[in-house]
């Protein structure tokens, strides 16, 4: 079957692999009829996360079960189905708290040795081991685009906003309009955010968080910190939600929040970066950190997009064949994409 696969930084080839099997009772094979390409992918595209070559990448999907093991109850072989993008045990420490993001036997589509060698779903074919937990059926009028949405995307921008405990009438703000950053928009909006402020840079993504029902803010332009003050009487924002990743974005969140507030730090970070934490003791803020339990969230997620108070669809700029993968993560690297759809 064909797969888009690593093989040097900046070099991403569409290749033969071999099928996937089942290998566990849990197993089930999904053929794969949509594929997103996503902000960690670039993080491997870019050699920042290292992969063996020849590791099929990709971990948001939707598609169809082919063939399920034994032990497989909750999906069937013809069911149209979506997964999360990491699985989990269910019986761990953990798991059995429901933190699945931090299973003690998590294994990440995609993402190489490090993470549980399991192969990516930027192909024909995907094994999902576990499948009882990590897959969900598809609503039937729910398009792929959106659907793909709730195994990531959707799900990491929900789990930031309720992770941080946003409450009803509160107004949060948003750092980083990307699809996560987006995201997080509109499920501020859904959890019952008075007001959102969106701030970023590039003024197409400022313009769709306004089109959500945000206010949007121009980083530079703009000046998010008079925003803020202007929507809480001076107090600054109840929740601030930065999906960036960036030092200077966590240093801006900490300013922008008020006293007891709380900082959502949902972008990645990878390497030793400063804090302010004079700023963090002195307005007692609350500091949230780490990637999304996607699969607690999904039932919840899955709902709310099948009822439309979630709607990721115009967040999805390009639909591509499998095939042109190399084209596709060139034009996501520049930055003229917002979310890539593959279809094999
Ligand atoms: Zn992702
Ligand atoms: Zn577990």
């Amino acid at each position: 079957m064909r797969a888009v696969t690593f093989q040097a930084a900046g070099d991403v080839r569409v290749q033969d692999v071999p099928e996937p099997e089942i290998l566990d009772p849990a197993d089930a094979i999904v053929r794969i009829a949509a594929s997103g390409v996503c902000g960690s992918d670039l993080h491997i595209y870019h050699g920042r996360v290292k992969i063996e070559p020849g590791f099929t990448i990709g971990h948001e999907y939707v598609g169809t079960v082919i063939a399920v093991g034994a032990a497989v109850a909750d999906v069937a072989v013809g069911d149209r189905v979506l997964g999360c993008f990491q699985t989990a045990c269910g019986r761990c420490f953990f798991c059995r708290r429901g933190w699945f993001h931090k299973c003690e036997h998590s294994r990440t589509f995609g993402h190489g040795a490090t993470l549980g060698s399991l192969q990516g779903t930027q192909a024909e074919q995907a094994l999902i081991p576990n499948a009882d937990l990590v897959l969900r059926k598809v609503p039937e009028d729910m398009s792929d685009d959106v659907a793909l949405f709730a195994g990531d995307v959707m799900g990491t921008g929900y789990h930031a906003v309720v992770d941080a405990g946003l409450r009803p009438g509160e107004v949060a703000a948003v750092l980083g309009l990307g699809p996560v950053g987006l995201c997080a928009v509109q499920a501020a909006l859904a959890v019952g955010a008075a007001e959102v402020i969106a701030v970023d840079s590039v003024p197409e993504r400022l313009a769709m968080a306004q089109s959500f029902g945000a206010r949007a803010v121009h980083l530079s332009e703009g000046d998010p910190r008079a925003a803020a003050r202007e929507v809480t009487d001076g107090r600054g924002v109840d929740v601030c939600i930065d999906a960036v990743g960036d030092p200077r974005a966590l240093d801006l969140a900490l300013r922008l929040t008020r006293q007891l507030g709380t900082v959502q730090a949902v972008g990645v970070y990878a390497e030793r970066c400063e804090v302010h934490m004079g700023l963090v003791w002195i307005k007692a803020l609350r500091l949230c950190s780490g990637h999304a339990n996607v699969i607690g969230h999904v039932d919840s997620v899955l709902a709310m997009m099948s009822s439309g108070r979630l709607d990721p669809a115009p967040l999805v700029s390009n639909h591509m064949p499998l095939e042109d993968a190399p084209e596709a993560y060139s034009l996501y690297d520049r930055r003229e994409a917002l979310k890539i759809v593959l279809r094999p």
